[in-house]
């Protein structure tokens, strides 16, 4: 095995030295329908979605103007369907476009919605359709002598998808490397009542109270129809890689980040290598015209993809450590050879450092253009080619925390032996990079280190993963020891359980959602009764607390206290000789009305006053206010897919409304 895996690997470094500069396959259209715009089914960029379920619509729309996208919400609106905006890439994990019921919906496509792009050269602002692609971003305004500060690192995607998974670079410094904190405007496409025409585009700026929910979104407030983005004069970065000891980098990261404006760190664990990414801003004057073509974003020849995937797949089968490090060690060591896809004369690495204009160094993805003559090299996990398959786990951690985790990581190696960790090594390691704080109800609160780390996922969902516990138990101390957010857009659906909790403005953001949900009257009638909100989970209610009956519930306390004649109030009353099933005299206190009445409540739920009178002990809660709430009912069946729904919270949220 370790003989084939050195031959896949020559001939990996000698095929994909030769096609990186030619074009590749592109990805397929993440859309297949039946028959024309109907019968659709939507898949993500791996081809699988996490739960390995499909995901479908009816019928799609491609429409290609503002107009045209708010005429398609109005039809739906009219015709109660779910909308799913749904992108030309798809690139993200969770199933966030799918819809929850795949009946009632549909999927309105900004593949051909991509035209406009309107730069303001005295603002220095740029204005966009939300189908618009990242690269076709950046080159219009790299031309028009600006650039975007932020972006991922990956090209392939749309404009109002990065802001919607809260997508970013990597940097702490100014607006820091979170894409949609660089928004200063953004127009939703929002339900509306019959009077407006059932849908309405609303224009946001940063003073408008919606704002901060509509900058990371999840595709559930609207549809986002333009964003604008602050830009700057041109500028360009030059970029050392610095491959070295992986000591002390549990202290190190954070003087990285506050020196380096676009720095970040590669950590390869079992290799025990730390890569510092030295990535700062340099004038324009500066010699250098540079390409970063990211090795892992390069196409690849698809034979070499399929082997790499045989042997990886070989090794998880057979239990072998030493051919996954063998792999891995070979990988890092060819990417410091080749300084990781930077290229200083855009075909070859000379040296660093490597200079070139932020356009041509911020993101990259030159596996995504086709070309119609080469069918024979793609992206390395292209669905249709059975090449790489992984998982990507990504957690947000405050950086205060981010020090103990990695020590944290660190202890488990030692534990497990560093040996054991070459199944990250063969992907990226883990990567830390850097955003600043956000005002955006989904985004980050605070300074935040994000880490990504891919690892080998199983073709079949039952086949258990080599080394699986070692994966898992990283992802338990991120998410539940250090409590650590899950990125919107990536990870396994367990890293989402309890999201919600994790995000203090998540209510704000829900209480944005039904604001704008359907732009119906304010007045109009509740989806789902007060009353059955309050019922328990199992019963298909919310487990809510009805406070009204809550206070019927306590002053049903205070008529047993004076039964009991456990307070001064209990004195007064038998002084008055007032007692349960009295009839209240019309003079006495309307408090005391009050009390005495108290008695329907208790005989409502079947209580008489010997009842009452023999109880040592009263709670509210069990005596009277669950009874008082609950009342007979039946067990729903589909409680556990709304209130154990491991996926993202949206998906638990909507299946229940
Ligand atoms: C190879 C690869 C590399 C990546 N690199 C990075 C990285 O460096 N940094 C990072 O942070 N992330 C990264 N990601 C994740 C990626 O940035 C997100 O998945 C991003 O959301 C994808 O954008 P998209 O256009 O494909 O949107 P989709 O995945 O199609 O959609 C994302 C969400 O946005 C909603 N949406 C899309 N358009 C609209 C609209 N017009 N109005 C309202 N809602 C809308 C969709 O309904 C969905 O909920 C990477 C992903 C891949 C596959």
């Amino acid at each position: 095995m370790t003989n084939l895996l050195w031959l896949c690997l020559v001939l990996w470094i000698s095929t994909a030295t030769l096609f990186t500069t030619s074009s590749a396959m592109p990805p397929p259209n993440p859309i297949k329908c039946n028959d024309i715009n109907s019968n659709c089914q939507l898949s993500n960029s791996y081809g699988v979605w996490g739960d390995r379920q499909t995901c479908h619509a009816p019928n799609i729309v491609y429409p290609t103007t503002e107009e045209h996208l708010r005429q398609e919400l109005a039809n739906a609106n009219k015709n109660n369907l779910k909308v799913k905006i749904v992108t030309k890439f798809s690139h993200t994990i969770p199933k966030l476009a799918c819809p929850s019921n795949s009946k009632n919906s549909l999927f309105i496509s900004t593949e051909k919605y991509d035209s406009t792009i309107d730069i303001n050269m005295e603002r220095l602002t740029v204005t966009i359709d939300g189908g618009v692609g990242l690269r076709k971003l950046i080159d219009t305004i790299e031309k028009a002598g600006l650039s975007l500060v932020a972006s991922t690192y990956w090209e392939g995607v749309t404009v109002a998808g990065v802001i919607s998974t809260g997508a970013h670079g990597s940097s702490w410094w100014g607006k820091g490397g979170a894409i949609h904190d660089h928004v200063i405007g953004l127009n939703l496409i929002v339900p509306a009542n019959e009077n407006e025409g059932y849908a309405k585009v609303i224009k946001l700026t940063p003073q408008d109270p919606l704002f901060n929910a509509a900058k990371v979104s999840l595709g559930l407030l609207g549809i986002i129809s333009k964003v604008t983005f602050q830009l700057e004069p041109a500028f360009k970065r030059s970029i050392t890689l610095n491959f070295t000891n992986d000591s002390g980098i549990e202290d190190e990261f954070m003087e990285h980040a506050r020196k380096n404006e676009f720095g970040d760190i590669q950590w390869y664990p079992s290799r025990q290598i730390a890569v510092y990414r030295y990535d700062n801003r340099v004038p324009l004057n500066t010699p250098g015209d540079a390409l970063n073509d990211f090795l892992g974003f390069q196409s690849n020849p698809i034979l070499v993809s399929k082997y790499v995937r045989a042997a990886e797949k070989g090794f998880e089968n057979t239990r072998n450590v030493g051919g996954k490090c063998t792999m891995a060690s070979f990988f890092v060591a060819y990417k410091k050879l080749i300084a990781n896809g930077l290229k200083n004369n855009k075909l070859i690495f000379t040296g660093y450092p490597v200079v070139g204009h932020q356009g041509k160094m911020q993101s990259s993805g030159s596996c995504l253009y086709s070309s119609s003559i080469d069918i024979t090299s793609t992206c390395a996990w292209d669905p249709t080619i059975n090449g790489l398959f992984f998982y990507e786990s990504t957690a947000i951690f405050p950086s205060s925390k981010f020090g103990n985790f990695i020590r944290d990581v660190k202890k488990l190696r030692d534990l497990v032996k560093p040996e054991n960790m070459c199944g990250v090594d063969i992907y990226n390691g883990f990567l830390f990079r850097f955003i600043k704080a956000s005002d955006a109800y989904l985004g980050q609160g605070e300074d935040s280190v994000v880490v990504d780390f891919n690892y080998y996922r199983a073709s079949d969902a039952l086949t258990p993963r080599f080394n699986q516990d070692i994966w898992e138990e990283i992802e338990q101390m991120a998410f539940l020891k250090y409590e650590a957010k899950p990125h919107w857009a990536k990870n396994r659906n367990v890293a989402f359980v309890d999201v919600q909790k994790k995000y203090p403005k998540f209510n704000k953001f829900v209480a944005a959602m039904f604001s704008l949900d359907r732009g119906k009257e304010i007045s109009r009638k509740a989806l789902i009764a007060w009353e059955k909100l309050c019922q328990p989970r199992a019963a298909g209610g919310l487990n809510i607390l009805d406070v009204q009956v809550w206070n019927k519930a306590a002053i049903c306390k205070l008529l047993w206290n004076v039964c009991k004649k456990k307070d001064k109030l209990s004195h007064i009353l038998w002084k008055d000789q007032y007692t349960m099933g009295v009839s209240i005299v019309p003079q006495a206190s309307w408090i005391v009305q009050k009390i005495l009445k108290a008695t329907k409540y208790l005989e409502a739920v079947g209580y008489q006053e010997e009842d009452i009178v023999r109880m040592e002990k009263f709670s509210i809660q069990k005596v009277i206010y669950t009874r008082l709430v609950r009342g007979e009912y039946e067990k729903v069946r589909w409680r556990k897919l709304v209130c154990n729904n491991v996926g993202a919270p949206p998906d638990g949220f909507l299946s229940y409304s």
